[in-house]
């Protein structure tokens, strides 16, 4: 059966607050559709955890640091409520965007630090974006549980932060990042590259994969990293934001694995940023 889709914040209030009266636990996942695997793995891992579950499909302009990246974002509704009908979801929330952002909406919500580093550095104003609409969503669906891919790492720790500071009465669960059989993480934006470009793209991770076993083995961090990025240059790669070695957690910058670790990039590939971050040690 089709989950019923939900696009006004007083009917998603009405049908949260029956759950709540019944004493049911709430558990949302916040997507911004084009659903693959890997969003279907945080749904999979709310059923198992809350009695009742929303997925909320929300391409958030305020996110976006350019209109054309906004423009091809991909939009496949029909297809995503067809992925999600055997999961047994309870509503999928489309809230159209007035129901996030009425007329007059004045407020940002800005986590200091963990955003001004990493993608934070890139897309300026990225993070204040997922903030306050994250924000919104948790209040919006009275959620007890929220669950966020690893995929998106420093989203994560942005997140987790922010439920924490303002007290939000949410539990934020982190899953892992699903890959396709070659390496490359599973991402919405995987669908905007060429035939062509999607063969090039696993290299990301390999490159990853081969600087995080260097590192381990006592490599020196500056030589491994300008390895990584020939490698991906020479495999058609035209550019990388960043690829640091940091601390899980609170992402400061690392020079040597003493102490728990994540290698994170942001890369381009004919015209397409794809990130990934895997664990080190
Ligand atoms: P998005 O639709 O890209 O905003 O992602 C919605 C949620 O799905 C975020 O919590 C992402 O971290 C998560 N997600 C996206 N890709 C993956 C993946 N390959 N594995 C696990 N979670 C993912």
């Amino acid at each position: 059966m089709t989950a019923p889709i939900v696009r006004t914040l007083a009917a998603i209030r009405s049908e949260v607050a029956g759950w709540k009266r019944a004493g049911q636990s709430v558990g949302v996942v916040p997507t911004m559709g084009a659903l693959h695997e890997g969003h279907l793995s945080l749904v999979r891992a709310a059923k198992a955890g809350c009695d009742r579950v929303i997925v909320t499909i929300f391409v958030n302009p305020r996110q976006f640091n350019s209109p054309q990246d906004l423009a091809d974002y991909p939009r496949t509704e029909v297809e995503d409520a067809r992925k999600l009908a055997p999961l047994g979801v309870d509503a999928v929330y489309v809230p159209d965007p007035e129901q996030i952002y009425p007329e007059g909406f004045s407020t940002t919500v800005s986590v200091a630090g963990l955003t001004e580093v990493l993608c934070g550095a890139h897309r300026p104003g990225h993070f204040d974006g997922v903030a306050t609409v994250v924000t919104k969503l948790f209040t919006q669906t009275r959620a007890d549980r929220a669950y966020f891919g690893e995929k998106d790492y420093q989203q994560l720790q942005v997140v987790t932060r922010l439920s924490r500071d303002l007290d939000l009465p949410v539990e934020v669960v982190g899953c892992p990042t699903i890959r396709e059989e070659d390496g490359l993480a599973m991402s919405s934006r995987n669908l905007l590259l060429s035939d062509r470009a999607r063969v090039w793209a696993p290299e990301l991770h390999r490159a990853m994969e081969e600087m995080a076993a260097g590192l381990v083995s006592g490599g020196d961090l500056t030589a491994l990293r300008a390895d990584a990025e020939a490698r991906l240059l020479r495999a058609g790669f035209t550019g990388v934001d960043y690829l640091d070695l940091r601390a899980c957690g609170d992402l400061s910058l690392l020079t040597a694995v003493d102490r728990p670790a994540r290698l994170l990039a942001a890369a381009w590939l004919a015209g397409v940023r794809l990130i990934d971050n895997i664990a080190v040690g």
